[in-house]
């Protein structure tokens, strides 16, 4: 299946016509608006509802400069958006668009991306088997390292929806209460030990209502997509603050995700099954068929006064224990409503080996053996200037399904009074 637009099909093209992620954009002196990513062009979907071009059933919606209301419309309206796309895009079908392309087409160099949705709540969970593993080896001990729930519950914690930024904005390196082990008391000042948290978020477009929970089958039809997302975390503010109650000021600074919502549709090729259970779930958390999905991921680190990155991991998606669907599905089970633009993370994704690590305290064991760049300099966590990149994408047939960039750069922590 080709698109008339030749840069869709490039077999290296982050989006062929059998993506079309969505996303908001505008260029210069424009109101953001909901558009589609197709080769490289934004398709400009408030251009195309205005025309009557493309209908999702009700008043318009894509000029809004988030995806929310086009989420709300369900997944009926989303399959229906999705065919009719793939008809003006593909080579042989309605040839409308094709002949007014300059009025709906804009390269993507010409654009600002923003925050493609807006995130109602954010929840971070920590489904990853080997992630869990290595961090509780490192402060426990390997025969403790699992928490005896792990094995039960999609563990998380509820995060901060107001610091999730789009790919590109930079950040101060956080201030916070630390205490090294040794010390008396605690000071304040700027983490020492800032790092990544390679993820994956999963964006609920419909929600349920207080007091209904939904199963795992009714989870997956919430989804509306998925995109990059790295849950920056600043482990020594986190060592000091995170007991009883989980991380707080360490992880509340900023969370950074990809500009393009991969919808469900287009990752559907690439489904694949949890692992095997070590120990049985509770039957509502059973998941009816394959949950995860097969998505090559990859973390590079620019570092700072460098122009050079260098790949210091790679993993897949598929190696999660659990899946968002079935994190969705217990996040309701207590009878809590979720909304459209809730976006669940899914905990650090670890490979088994430490080429495959999704964090720097992983790669770097605590900060023992800190990771040697091709330059020679060290890192155990993050400098002032340095660019961390999160890459994804699902291998198919000849094509490829994208994500962007999801990339932001360390500023230094703001002065205190
Ligand atoms: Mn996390």
């Amino acid at each position: 299946m080709t698109s008339w637009l030749t840069s869709a099909n490039a077999p290296d093209c982050d989006f062929p016509l059998q993506n079309l992620p969505y996303g908001v954009f505008s260029r210069t002196g424009e109101q953001p608006r909901c558009g589609v990513a197709i080769g490289d062009q934004v398709l400009d979907l408030a251009a195309l509802e205005r025309d009557g071009l493309v209908s999702t059933g009700g008043g318009p919606v894509f000029p809004e400069p988030a995806l929310n209301a086009f989420m709300e419309r369900g997944p009926e309206i989303w399959a229906k958006v999705r065919a009719r796309l793939m008809d003006l895009l593909r080579d042989g079908g309605n040839t409308i668009l094709r002949q007014n392309a300059d009025a709906f087409l804009i390269p993507l160099s010409d654009v600002t991306l923003h925050l493609p949705f807006k995130v109602s709540e954010y929840t971070d969970f920590y489904a990853g088997k080997q992630h869990a593993f290595n961090v509780g080896t490192m402060f426990r001990g390997p025969e403790n390292a699992l928490p005896p729930n792990w094995l039960h519950i999609p563990i998380g914690y509820n995060g901060r929806a107001s610091s999730v930024v789009v790919s590109g904005t930079d950040f101060h390196r956080p201030n916070g209460q630390l205490k090294a082990p040794d010390a008396d008391a605690p000071a304040f000042g700027p983490s020492r030990r800032l790092d990544i948290e390679l993820e994956m978020g999963a964006v609920v477009g419909t929600g349920n209502p207080m007091g209904k929970p939904v199963t795992v089958a009714e989870a997956d039809r919430m989804i509306f997509g998925y995109v990059l997302l790295n849950d920056w975390s600043a482990r020594d503010i986190q060592a000091w603050e995170y007991q009883p109650l989980g991380p707080f000021q360490g992880k509340a600074f900023c969370t950074t995700i990809s500009p393009w919502v991969v919808t469900r549709a287009a990752l559907e090729p690439f489904r694949t099954s949890t692992p095997e259970r070590e120990k049985p779930l509770l039957p509502y958390l059973a998941e009816p068929g394959p949950m995860l999905y097969d998505i090559a991921l990859e973390v590079g680190l620019t570092p700072a006064g460098s122009g050079e990155e260098t790949v210091l991991s790679r993993t897949n998606y598929s190696t999660m224990y659990y899946s968002a669907a079935q994190q969705l599905a217990h996040h309701t089970s207590s009878g809590c409503p979720m909304r459209a633009g809730d976006l669940l993370g899914s905990g650090t994704i670890s490979g088994d080996t430490p080429d495959s690590y999704g964090s720097l305290l992983e790669m770097s064991w605590g900060g023992k053996t800190p990771i040697t760049l091709p330059d020679g300099a060290t890192r155990s966590f993050l400098k002032d200037g340095d660019r961390v990149t999160l890459r994804g994408h699902a291998a198919g047939d000849g094509y490829r399904i994208g994500f962007g960039d999801c990339t932001g750069t360390v500023l230094p922590a703001l002065k205190q009074d």
